[in-house]
């Protein structure tokens, strides 16, 4: 029922229209007012010059002149002006027109003609000659140039784009243009002639413009009954009994014509509909695309990528203060153990209270959330260290179990610097600098960082030449057997041998490739040459043993290493039991991670996965109830206390218990004494790893020590026979 009547009211055009919608047929009908108010202006100039040469040749004067200028002269003039008018208001509204002040002011001057004549006419009649369509046309006339002096005055004490003006504008225009035709047909008509100016001029008002249904249907209908009203007043001309009163078929075609005008009015008006909610869906897509596309989608502030662009906008004004700004580098110290220890859900409702307090703080500035944990401002200098120990000390008072602290680096862009990526690199190189140092959280970068923020540059910048160059280089540490002594596997770890920077650890570059989203390049590089040194090693008949290659939570996201590795495998023709894949422990406690899946398919395809670094973060127990591993390696930290913590031996003796309960292989990095070797065996730890055996080192190296019987390999890899 209520479907119903909302679609009658819709029909009607009487339904609620939104803002969008209702400016969509306001600059319809602007629009096509333009071409309207061209062609009446064109049409009239040519009736008045018609009628100019009509007069002066035929000699037309007296009474004679009197009545062609009150049917047609004035007519012709109030049309051409109001033509004139609609096309200057509507060129206002769509293309933004100033007009030209001598058209007002000339359509103002005929205007003040039309009346003069008008009432000059009306006062030296003789009052017996003077009939009611005569009173009638000189009233309406004179009241629509009044109303257009009006407006031409209005139109040139201001140019703006107001919408009722030209509204207005627009339906005296279409009253003007009914009157013009009626008057000319009714007087056509007297003379036996057609009315066609008054159905083009229907047309023109009712089909060109777009008009709600009820305003059509109520335009139409009452034109239709006034103009038949007169013509019915008339006697025809040809009538045979010489009485008033229109014919049959006149009423008829008369009736014809209006319904199908009001029929084509209302099909306009739907489509024009129906074109602007179109429009208007498109519009509100867009406008919501270009909101998310700089918005931050957890904490609805901005994004990085609006940060980029208004910042290098905001450094290139003139009036940007540019000696006193500075940008902001913050980072949330501890937040992934929070995150860990509460779950994501409270992870993000925390970050989303952190990005409202530093918004609320530097109010007015420019405030982004880059990544994670990584807020960056651009603001002025001063105050700022203020304004972020505040916000320290907010974080610090609702903060829980796990101590979250804030860092903060910043960075003054230099004279004519405007480029805002690399500014925010060294404001967050500065912040990592103050990492781990528990009394410091805010610092500037300066000229001592300069030689470190170039080697980070460098690396990035410099990782694919590397790659193709061969500087990357994988060292093997070697891992024993607690039972044998003797080598079941060996551990690829990255080198970077650099021409310019020496021997670089990977402490120098993971980090760095991992925070530029390019570690998976490396991951692969390391992946192919451990498949090439196994190929190798069998042709040549040496000893080798299964590789545990170190990979990054981010080489699911930014590769299908997965894939790549079934390919190197199969190229190099390893088993797949020849290689592992550790997998850090850390790496486990991100929400949107790849890893669940992809540690299941290693598994299913008949890799080993090891989970490294056990026992370095807060949620180790978590990750062992929700995964399944092959090896665990207990982290290094556990034996650096060894000897001196007491707890030591009873902790690892419970971890080495557990992973037999679990069924996984215990392994223990770090071993660095003979001491710390007998204990591992006398707990029953499976594997040790570690300086004690040997330090990471290349192949060769590790094959002179095996040649000189500085270690031995597990028999059962010593021919390097094994093919997959
Ligand atoms: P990790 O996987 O925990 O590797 C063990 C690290 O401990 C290695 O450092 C190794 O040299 C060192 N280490 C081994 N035994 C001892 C010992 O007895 N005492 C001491 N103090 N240290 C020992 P390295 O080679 O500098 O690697 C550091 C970290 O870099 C690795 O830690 C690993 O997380 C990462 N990494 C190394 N290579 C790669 C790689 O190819 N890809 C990825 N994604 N990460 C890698
Ligand atoms: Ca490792
Ligand atoms: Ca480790």
């Amino acid at each position: 029922m209520e479907q119903a009547g909302k679609t009658i009211l819709r029909w009607l055009g009487l339904d609620k229209q939104s803002d969008y919608v209702r400016r969509y047929f306001y600059l319809e009908n602007m629009r096509a007012s333009i071409y309207m108010s061209v062609v009446v202006i064109v049409l009239e100039v040519w009736m008045i010059f018609r009628m100019i040469r009509t007069v002066t040749v035929q000699h037309i004067t007296g009474d004679a002149l009197l009545s062609i200028g009150d049917r047609y002269f004035s007519n012709y003039f109030v049309l051409l002006s109001a033509g004139i008018l609609m096309l200057l208001y509507a060129l206002r509204s769509t293309r933004g027109w100033t007009n030209p002040r001598w058209v007002s002011i000339a359509v103002i001057v005929f205007c003040i003609g039309v009346c003069i004549y008008e009432l000059w006419y009306i006062v030296t009649r003789d009052p017996v000659k003077l009939s009611f369509n005569i009173i009638y046309n000189a009233l309406v006339v004179t009241a629509a140039s009044l109303l257009m002096i009006l407006f031409s005055v209005v139109l040139l004490r201001n140019n703006g784009d107001r919408k009722w003006q030209s509204m207005f504008m627009l339906y005296l225009f279409s009253f003007v243009c009914i009157n013009f035709g009626m008057t000319l047909s009714v007087n056509a008509y007297s003379k036996g002639e057609q009315i066609l100016t008054f159905l083009t001029m229907e047309l023109y008002v009712v089909c060109l413009l777009t008009w709600r249904p009820i305003v059509g249907f109520t335009v139409l209908t009452v034109s239709y009954l006034i103009f038949f009203g007169e013509l019915n007043a008339l006697v025809p001309v040809n009538s045979p009994d010489g009485l008033p009163g229109i014919t049959e078929s006149t009423m008829i075609n008369g009736f014809t014509m209006w319904l199908s005008t009001l029929l084509f009015c209302i099909s306009n008006y739907s489509k024009t509909r129906s074109q602007a909610l179109k429009d208007e869906n498109l519009e509100q897509i867009n406008a919501h695309l270009s909101e998310i596309s700089v918005k931050d989608e957890l904490t609805g502030i901005h994004n990085m990528f609006y940060f980029r662009t208004e910042a290098e906008k905001l450094l290139n004004y003139v009036t940007t203060d540019r000696e006193n700004a500075v940008y902001l580098f913050l980072d949330l110290e501890n937040f992934k153990s929070y995150n860990e220890k509460y779950g994501f859900h409270e992870g993000n409702a925390l970050l989303c209270r952190i990005a409202d307090t530093i918004q609320k703080a530097f109010k007015g500035s420019l405030v982004s959330r880059f990544s994670d944990d990584h807020f960056v401002v651009l603001t002025k200098k001063e105050g700022c260290e203020a304004i972020v120990a505040q916000i320290s000390e907010e974080i610090r008072k609702n903060q829980r179990e796990v101590q979250l602290s804030l860092k903060c680096g910043a960075y003054q862009p230099g004279e004519g610097e405007t480029d805002p990526s690399l500014a925010c690199d060294r404001a967050r190189f500065a912040c990592n600098s103050i990492k781990k140092h528990y009394d410091r959280s805010f610092r500037y970068y300066d000229k001592s960082m300069e030689d470190q923020f170039s080697l980070k540059t460098y690396i990035v910048n410099h990782i694919d030449s590397a790659i193709e160059n061969g500087d990357i280089r994988v060292y093997y540490q070697p891992v024993v057997s607690t039972k044998t002594g003797q080598i079941c596997g060996l551990e690829a770890l990255a080198r970077w041998n650099d021409p310019t920077h020496g021997l670089l650890p990977p402490g120098a570059f993971i980090s760095i490739l991992e925070e530029h989203r390019q570690i998976h390049k490396l991951d692969r590089c390391i992946v192919e040459q451990v498949c090439r040194d196994y190929r190798d090693a069998c042709d040549r008949h040496e000893p080798f043993a299964p590789v545990s290659i170190n990979f990054s939570r981010l080489d699911f996201e930014l590769c299908d290493i997965i894939g790549y590795l079934n390919e190197m495998s199969k190229r190099y023709g390893v088993p797949k039991h020849y290689l592992d894949i550790e997998i850090t422990e850390s790496a486990l406690s991100d929400e949107k991670s790849f890893l669940p899946g992809a540690i299941q398919n290693l598994r299913e395809m008949g890799y080993h996965v090891w989970l490294d670094d056990f026992g370095s973060g807060y949620s180790s127990l978590n990750v062992l109830k929700d995964y399944q591993f092959d090896v665990l390696k207990i982290d290094m930290k556990f034996l650096a206390g060894f000897g001196k913590n007491e707890k030591t031996m009873p902790i690892l003796n419970n971890i080495i218990d557990l992973t037999k309960q679990l069924k996984m292989v215990s392994l223990t990095e770090g071993v660095e004494t003979q001491e710390q070797y007998r204990f591992l065996q006398s707990i029953g730890c499976d594997r040790a790893q570690g300086y004690l055996f040997g330090k990471p080192a290349t192949l060769e190296n590790l094959r002179a020590r095996i040649r000189a019987g500085e270690i031995t390999v597990s028999p059962e890899y010593l021919t390097g026979e094994q093919t997959a």
